[in-house]
């Protein structure tokens, strides 16, 4: 009953043919164009992408679950011997508990994505043991390694740094062990959590939830909405509405950019949450909320990275970023919540500036922002000149960063494969399968990429099966080709677009298709000689050396209540360049040396004819090093 309603809302203000698959569909958002693959279908191979995961999995591994239990143990009067954990973990954190909720989060995303049976397992026991403490806390549904009290404080507008944001954050943790590895006690504890959130809420007039609102709350919007999908139960619709910022939604639906001085993590999912609500409901003026806000902050508030913020905020007008570069852009909790949303918008839309985004972001904003020792996380991605990535250490942070890196790194499938009823988009080139088993179909993506500028899609198909083949020809490439089965084809679509070739596929079949990288210079929209440099999607940040960096400044240090990393030394400038036309192949040149094990050149590039020459790799390619991005250059 609940779809049939459902379906009804949308169908009047959404156009049919776009319904198409929808209406035949159960399980997928109705208003999907694009239908992401459950990340369960999607096995990572052997290359960077896989490597990273194996590095948070070690990471994720490290941590001691009764470490992670021991304030919730506290806060529920429960024994505990656990040493406690430092930084935004500690004690007296007021933020304490949001990490176990991300722990969890990321623990069933490893699961789904790897079938992780390990972390699956740590999961379940840290869920059992919540529920023991929920039980001590009174029964009334209420979970947190802090009291009920900072509750009280929120209401009463005295100090508090942020209760529901972290409550959110177990809640999430919650939602994802059932709905990704299947525990059904999560649910049942989550379940309280929305209860208790529902009363809590529910006696507060408009003017006191407002005010509630204003402090930072997470995406408390999107759990409850998915909880509601996720049950069909939808009293928790109502619930999650009441924290559907109407302050922040009514400028973006009327399609003003009233952005400026608002915290972009805070504000990030409080989008996602009408993003849901759009794809539950219908309403179309919350998907224009989310599609305003994701085209102004992707064109207009985004590096050359596509990552957004400094300082955590927006301090200026859009299209003003020259003027907003410093060791503290780009928050790595942002660049998690704004490919988050890429994805729904992507499922609306099949867009490829979409797709194309979320590779930049996926190579400049998560790739490289976890240490490959030890997996220590990073909360800032410095894009002022000379500084350095200023990592965490495993036991001492647990930034908010820490805690959406753990996930990011867990979830790294999620963003390659869309399908619809008629064939599958391949939007991220990463050596990896993906199960289409509806169709009984396995896609499997050979590539080096970004090693090498080429991709290769074979076929597993137990039966000839005719379906269209969509491979993203990214905005960046040119001078494309494709072959099947080493034959070449003809045409070729343009940049910015999908080569699609619809036939009846065999088992064995393979789509090659490459995809020639190029030097581009990426401008400040404000000041076009600020320049960085951009190889296919990736941005090659100038190696400018490891001056005054030492075991005691490369790191952060361990993290006091509410304070952030800070650098312990001053950056360093970059050198001016001088270029003789815009084209930076005038100035920059790939280097030769060498191949590795696989006869792959690696990714290494110079500067030529300037003063000083500098060698650049690609972003996710450098550590324990200062580096620059941006580059005045003076034609
Ligand atoms: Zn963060």
């Amino acid at each position: 009953m609940q779809r049939r309603r459902f379906l009804a809302a949308t169908a009047a203000t959404f156009p049919l043919w776009r319904l198409r698959g929808a209406l035949r569909r159960v399980d997928g958002p109705p208003a999907s164009v694009a239908i992401p693959f459950d990340l369960a279908r999607v096995r990572l191979h052997p290359g960077p992408f896989l490597d990273a995961a194996e590095v948070n999995r070690r990471f994720l591994t490290g941590l001691d679950p009764d470490r992670l239990l021991h304030t919730f143990r506290l806060t529920a009067g429960l024994p505990t011997t656990a040493e406690p954990l430092g930084g935004w973990e500690a004690p007296e954190n007021e933020l304490r508990g949001h990490y176990t909720g991300h722990y969890l989060s990321a623990c069933a995303l490893a699961w789904a994505g790897s079938g992780d049976g390990e972390l699956k397992a740590r999961g379940e026991r840290i869920v059992a043991e919540l529920a023991r403490c929920q039980q001590a806390l009174g029964g009334g549904g209420y979970l947190s390694a802090f009291p009920e009290e900072f509750f009280d404080r929120l209401r009463a507008g005295r100090p508090v740094w942020a209760p529901f944001y972290t409550v959110h954050k177990i809640m999430a943790g919650l939602l994802d062990m059932h709905t990704l590895a299947g525990s059904t006690q999560a649910l049942e504890v989550l379940r309280g959590m929305a209860r208790w959130t529902d009363r809590w809420t529910q006696p507060l007039g408009d003017a006191a939830m407002a005010r509630v609102l204003e402090r930072e709350f997470g995406g408390m919007d999107e759990v409850l909405y998915n909880l509601a999908a996720a049950t069909g139960d939808d009293g928790y619709r109502e619930v999650a509405r009441r924290f559907d910022h109407e302050r922040i939604y009514g400028p973006l639906a009327a399609g003003r950019d009233e952005l400026k001085g608002l915290h972009v993590n805070t504000t990030i999912p409080k989008i996602i949450g009408a993003a849901r609500r759009w794809e539950l409901t219908g309403e179309p003026r919350y998907r224009s909320v989310a599609e305003y806000f994701w085209r102004e902050v992707t064109t207009r508030r985004a590096y050359c990275t596509g990552g957004t913020s400094n300082g955590e905020g927006w301090n200026a007008d859009p299209g003003v970023l020259a003027s907003e570069l410093s060791g503290y852009t780009q928050e790595c909790c942002t660049s998690y919540n704004m490919l988050k949303l890429t994805r729904h918008v992507f499922q609306w839309t099949a867009e490829p500036a979409a797709a194309d985004y979320a590779e930049r972001l996926l190579f400049n904003g998560i790739l490289g922002t976890q240490h490959p020792r030890d997996g220590s996380k990073l909360y800032y991605v410095p894009l002022a000149s000379g500084y350095w990535k200023l990592f965490g250490t495993p036991l001492h942070d647990f930034w908010c960063c820490t805690g959406t890196a753990s996930e990011s790194f867990a979830k790294l499938g999620e963003q390659l494969y869309f399908h619809d009823d008629d064939g599958v988009w391949v939007n991220q080139f990463v050596a990896s399968e993906v199960d289409w088993a509806e169709r009984g179909v396995r896609l499997v993506q050979e590539t080096r990429f970004p090693l090498e500028a080429a991709t290769a899609v074979v076929v597993r198909a137990a039966r000839p099966t005719r379906f269209a083949l969509r491979v993203r020809v990214p905005g960046w490439s040119r001078g494309g080709s494709a072959s099947l089965n080493g034959r070449p084809l003809d045409g070729f679509a343009a940049p910015g677009g999908y080569y699609v070739l619809e036939r009846t596929w065999r088992e064995g079949d393979r789509l090659a298709v490459s995809l020639p990288m190029r030097l581009a210079a990426c401008a400040m929209p404000d000041d076009p000689a600020l320049q960085a440099v951009t190889y296919g999607p990736l941005i090659l940040v100038g190696r400018l050396g490891t001056d005054g960096l030492t075991p005691a400044t490369i790191r952060a240090e361990p993290t006091r209540p509410r304070t952030v990393p800070e650098y312990k030394l001053d950056p360093v400038p970059a050198p001016a360049l001088r270029a003789r036309s815009a084209d930076p192949a005038t100035w920059i040149e790939r280097v030769a040396s060498g191949q590795d094990a696989a006869g792959t050149p690696p990714l290494e590039f110079r500067t030529v004819g300037q003063e000083r020459d500098v060698s650049l790799v690609p972003f996710h390619t450098l550590f324990d090093e200062r580096y620059a991005v941006y580059w005045r250059v003076t034609t």
